[in-house]
């Protein structure tokens, strides 16, 4: 199943100034239910437009990565997570000549599957659905574009093209793999996804690692002094502070975090493209056959990224504030799961209708853990007052 090319006198440019490795329409494995091509924009370009028209990413603007949503209006959320992803992409597969309107596409759709309240509460809906498959956000979000979100008449989900599932899709158990045939193909095989896919695998990291910087500093779990430790930071902070002595802490701070986003972006651009002009690729094909990603930064800039991953980790995401939220939203996820469960009556109509009573349980539970993962911060705690739950 191949897509048509579009005729370039209709105005297209997506298969203008791409590299020979790039995604493209051209070469695209095409979508599970074959539609006629756009007439005026690129499949990449179709695919971009009907993530940013789903309920699922509307509602990334209620959702947190680390701070509970309505903390405070300044912190960001997994929708200004997910432009910032696709704004730090976009600026990398431009200078490689990658494909950006599949990257953009991957960017906008990769955290659609994310439960409320972030890491604590996926693990939370994981350990409820323990027997029954578990669950992953990862998996989630696949799901959400191939079959949750029921907005066309010709087929379920958002039809979206293969490289865009296959960017979604980060990582994956061998068994889940087995069960997802031609898309979990490379978990099997330990192959590697288009470089679009890799790309935003990295540009998720660079841009969660400097914003919960930004948003730990703000929130006062963090200080400048710890944060001087990471030697990444304390370079161009000291550069700054030198070059602008009279500076206010807040502008300092601001510099120094664009500079780190510059020279990490910068070195991923450059690294990548000594591997793939190394490597001799000359197609997704090639990219996808290497058992090694192309993308990536050189081995300094990695080591100062993990040293940054790690210092946030010990001192941000295990915070003591931050571990008290957590666990409060964690027993409002459980709460909630157990209660659909025993009583799935309580189910808004459209669920209720996909959990009848002649469902097996790990079919329910399925049916439950979608409800919940779709649910916002500030909804799951209305479901959890709404159903007489005493809060922790
Ligand atoms: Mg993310």
């Amino acid at each position: 199943m191949s897509t048509t090319d579009v005729p370039p006198s209709q105005g297209y440019i997506n298969s203008r100034g791409l590299a020979p490795y790039a995604a493209s329409d051209r070469t695209s494995r095409g979508r599970r239910y074959p539609e006629p091509p756009p007439s005026y924009r690129g499949e990449f370009q179709r695919d971009r437009d009907r993530i940013i028209h789903c309920a699922a990413f509307r509602r990334l603007e209620y959702k947190t990565q680390v701070f509970v949503n309505h903390e405070g209006d300044l912190f960001r959320t997994r929708l200004t997570h997910s432009i910032e992803v696709a704004q730090i992409a976009r600026s990398v597969a431009r200078a490689l000549g990658l494909n950006e309107d599949l990257t953009e596409t991957i960017s906008l759709a990769h955290d659609l599957g994310h439960t409320p309240f972030g890491h604590a509460g996926q693990d939370a809906l994981n350990g409820c659905m323990k027997e029954f498959g578990g669950f992953e956000h990862n998996l989630q979000s696949l799901r959400v574009v191939d079959v949750l979100e029921e907005r066309y008449a010709e087929f379920p989900g958002l039809n979206l093209t293969f490289e865009s599932r296959e960017g979604i899709l980060k990582h994956c158990s061998v068994a889940k793999a087995r069960e997802l045939g031609e898309l979990g193909q490379r978990f099997l095989e330990r192959r590697q996804p288009s470089l679009e896919a890799q790309l935003v695998n990295l540009a998720d990291e660079i841009a969660y690692n400097h914003h919960d910087i930004d948003d730990g500093l703000r929130s006062q779990l963090l200080t400048v002094e710890q944060l001087r430790e990471v030697a990444l930071f304390a370079r161009h902070h000291d550069r700054v502070r030198g070059r602008y002595p009279e500076l206010t802490v807040r502008r300092v701070v601001y510099e120094t975090l664009r500079r780190m986003i510059n020279e990490v972006v910068g070195d991923l651009i450059t690294s990548s493209q000594n591997r793939l002009d190394q490597a001799g690729v000359r197609s997704i094909d090639d990219v996808r056959n290497d058992d090694q990603p192309l993308v990536g930064y050189s081995d300094d800039i990695r080591a100062d990224s993990l040293a940054l991953k790690q210092f946030l980790r010990r001192h941000l995401y295990a915070h003591e504030r931050v571990r008290r939220v957590s666990e409060q939203a964690a027993s409002t996820i459980t709460d909630l799961f157990d209660t659909f469960m025993r009583d799935p009556g309580q189910l808004p109509p459209q669920f209720r209708d996909k959990a009848p009573d002649r469902a097996t349980r790990t079919d329910r539970a399925r049916v439950v853990a979608d409800y919940i993962a779709g649910m916002t911060d500030r909804y799951a705690y209305r479901e959890h007052a709404r159903l007489g739950l005493a809060q922790a």
